[in-house]
């Protein structure tokens, strides 16, 4: 599986539909203070159901609605779309035939996010279900962000467990003992 495309609009100072494609295992963004390298990672993390305002560098979450500038007026809505490569069959389950996986969210400045699965609306949970497992998730370790280093090395050892559960595969299964045990 490989992020192949990031596409926003109206999020953080992406306002203008844009398209940003990772063409290879390997990408840099370059470019100067406050071009918006750290707002694509963001997106990131927003899509995959981050609900913290904070771990999104911002006081509310309406944060990540493009909010104005001098030249142009801010915006209702934030939305990001991530498109995985996935012909490996890494997205498991129903997904596993579908080539490629579009993963979306949309949200309003009354603070309602509607998240869409290769188009079709879908819950935040199935979001973060296909990807139990992989890695990646709001939190997960596929982003390794700046103080995250020092978060593992000073986390106790529960906190620890979580993040070698999701290594080692075990947490999707974790998540569906606890489902079951719900009902
Ligand atoms: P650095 O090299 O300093 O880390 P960067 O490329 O990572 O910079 P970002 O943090 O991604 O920069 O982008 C910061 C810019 O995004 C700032 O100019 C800020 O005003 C803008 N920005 C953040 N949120 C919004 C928003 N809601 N509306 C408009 N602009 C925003
Ligand atoms: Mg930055």
């Amino acid at each position: 599986m490989r992020l192949s495309k990031i596409k926003l609009s109206g999020f953080k100072s992406f306002v203008d539909p844009t398209t940003i494609p990772l063409s290879s295992q390997r990408v840099g963004i370059v470019g100067p203070n406050g071009c918006g390298k750290s707002n694509t990672i963001d997106a990131v993390r927003w899509v995959m159901g981050e609900s913290s305002a904070k771990y999104l560098r911002g006081e509310s979450m309406e944060d990540v609605i493009f909010n104005g500038s001098s030249a142009r007026k801010p915006v209702g809505q934030a939305s990001v779309e991530l498109v995985f490569d996935n012909s490996d069959g890494t997205l498991g389950g129903a997904y596993a035939q579908y080539s490629e996986i579009s993963v979306k969210r949309v949200a309003s400045r009354d603070g309602q996010s509607q998240y869409y699965l290769n188009g079709t609306r879908c819950r935040r949970r199935d979001i973060t279900d296909i990807f139990l497992g992989t890695g990646l998730g709001p939190r997960s370790y596929a982003i390794i962000e700046q103080g995250m280093i020092s978060r593992l090395i000073e986390a106790k050892p529960e906190e620890l467990r979580v993040y070698i559960e999701e290594a080692a595969g075990i947490s999707k299964y974790k998540e569906r003992r606890r489902e079951t045990e719900n009902r």
